[in-house]
């Protein structure tokens, strides 16, 4: 059997995994129990597995593989993010970070390989769409996060505590390799995360968040950034497609069932584009349509972009409109700045992902795997 026709089990939840052992006609406990080696044990080499017979590794071995994308460069910043651009077959690269804090640690995983919605402040918009990433790249980036960390910090707790979905792609135009991998996130017998310590986010495909809301009900925050149509559809696209009124609805949707939850909207801060009082105080009118609280990011500026970061004291401002409103704020410290892990940073096609990496790794110190 050549490698090509060897199934990646890196990227099967229980239901599929269940299914494979039964298509070898085995018992439906050997998922369990591989996915255990996999996933907790950080095992990739079947002949590992010992407690699977030795009549099975051997054909593990032949007709199934496990396989994550590879490390292309590992760099760490001065507040201790962490971020890794990773290879996938097609010769592309994506990227993926981690941001330790006080009391979680969580890893910011990519569902696409560039971008369909070309936002009008995002980097990985400007590059374009390549193509999805499949739901073993997608967990792999967890799997990899894992294992890696152990080491650096060299301890069996658990560093990653939570995982966002905001990293390069939309992933609810990814939806079923989003959901496989989510899965697998939350599986007991693999990460174990629960539902609230993963959050999806997504610039507002209406229809995925309905869908969303039946197969996988994870956090969720939405990428608002404008508090009017006429505003949001020139800063993302999707909403002439989508507009806020039909965003709003699928939010509350979302939520309708619990007490508690909250969608968080992304609101980016662009100098003189979205942060007027004026916005502000529309901001307050919308946010009383639907159980959320916003969350200003501070635009992060790349190469070949006009827009502006606000001033601190413009984010300020616009922060204690809303929040003398009583609409629920806050504002999300940037991290990782020396090293372009950011939000809305990760992007460039592999060409110049090779000449930048080559460029880190000549100055010294940097690199620190
Ligand atoms: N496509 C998804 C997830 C990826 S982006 C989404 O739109 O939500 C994750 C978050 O970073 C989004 O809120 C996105 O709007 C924001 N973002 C993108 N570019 C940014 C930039 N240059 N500065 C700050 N935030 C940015």
């Amino acid at each position: 059997m050549s490698d090509t026709a060897k199934t990646n089990l890196m990227g099967l939840d229980r239901a599929a995994m269940e299914a494979y052992f039964a298509s070898l006609g085995e018992k439906s406990f050997r998922a369990s129990q591989v996915m255990k080696w996999v996933h907790q044990e950080g095992v990739s080499d079947f002949a590992e597995m010992t407690n699977l017979s030795k009549a099975l590794r051997t054909q593990l071995t032949d007709c199934a593989e496990l396989t994550v994308p590879e490390i292309f460069s590992d760099r760490l910043s001065q507040d201790g993010t962490r971020k890794w651009l990773l290879r996938v077959p097609g010769k592309s690269a994506i990227e993926m970070v981690f941001i330790p804090e006080r009391t979680r640690g969580t890893l910011c995983v990519s569902s696409q390989v560039g971008c369909t919605l070309d936002c009008a402040f995002c980097a990985t918009g400007k590059q374009g769409y390549n193509r999805d990433l499949t739901a073993a790249e997608i967990i792999g980036q967890v799997w990899l996060a894992k294992h890696m960390l152990a080491e650096q910090y060299q301890t069996d707790r658990r560093l990653v505590s939570n995982v966002v979905m905001m990293g390069m792609g939309e992933p609810l135009m990814n939806f079923d390799n989003v959901v496989t991998a989510m899965n697998i996130m939350q599986d007991d017998f693999c990460f174990g995360l629960s539902k609230r310590r993963i959050t999806l986010s997504t610039a507002g495909v209406v229809p995925k968040i309905d869908q969303l809301k039946a197969a996988c009900p994870v956090s969720l925050a939405v990428s608002l950034h404008a508090p009017n149509d006429e505003l949001r559809n020139q800063l993302v696209p999707l909403n002439r497609k989508y507009p806020i009124k039909q965003l709003m609805a699928a939010c509350n949707r979302y939520v309708a069932d619990s007490q508690r939850a909250r969608i968080t909207f992304e609101y980016v801060m662009l100098e003189g584009i979205n942060d007027e009082l004026q916005h502000a105080r529309e901001l307050v009118e919308l946010m009383k349509t639907v159980p959320g609280k916003v969350n200003l990011i501070p635009f992060n500026p790349f190469p070949g972009i006009d827009f502006k970061r606000s001033s601190n004291s413009r984010i300020n401002r616009f922060r204690d409109v809303l929040h003398e409103a009583g609409t629920i704020v806050t504002v999300r410290r940037t991290r990782g700045d020396d090293i372009e892990a950011a939000c809305g940073q990760l992007a460039g096609d592999v060409m110049d992902r090779t000449r930048r990496s080559e460029k880190f790794r000549q100055k010294q110190g940097e690199k620190i795997q």
